[in-house]
């Protein structure tokens, strides 16, 4: 029974630890990089949609960006 309880334990941490990473790529996907008007700014923030921004542009790596990368180093 405890050898079960184990197996299944370290297949959902290994399922957790996939799927926050995925979610973490999927973040990143987002919040992409962009060059407008000469600057590097993210997609997802400012908006950016076929070479114009709903928002005022936001550089990248934006705060979103600089939470996980801030969060992989440490
Ligand atoms: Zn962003």
């Amino acid at each position: 029974m405890l050898e079960d309880f184990d197996e299944l334990t370290l297949a959902e941490i290994a399922a957790g630890a996939t799927s926050s990473a995925a979610a973490i790529q999927r973040v990143r996907a987002l919040h992409r990089p962009v060059e407008h008007g000469g600057r590097t700014i993210c997609v997802e923030c400012s908006g950016w949609a076929d070479g114009s921004t709903d928002n005022p542009p936001t550089a990248h790596p934006c705060a979103t960006i600089q939470a996980l990368d801030s969060q992989e180093t440490t």
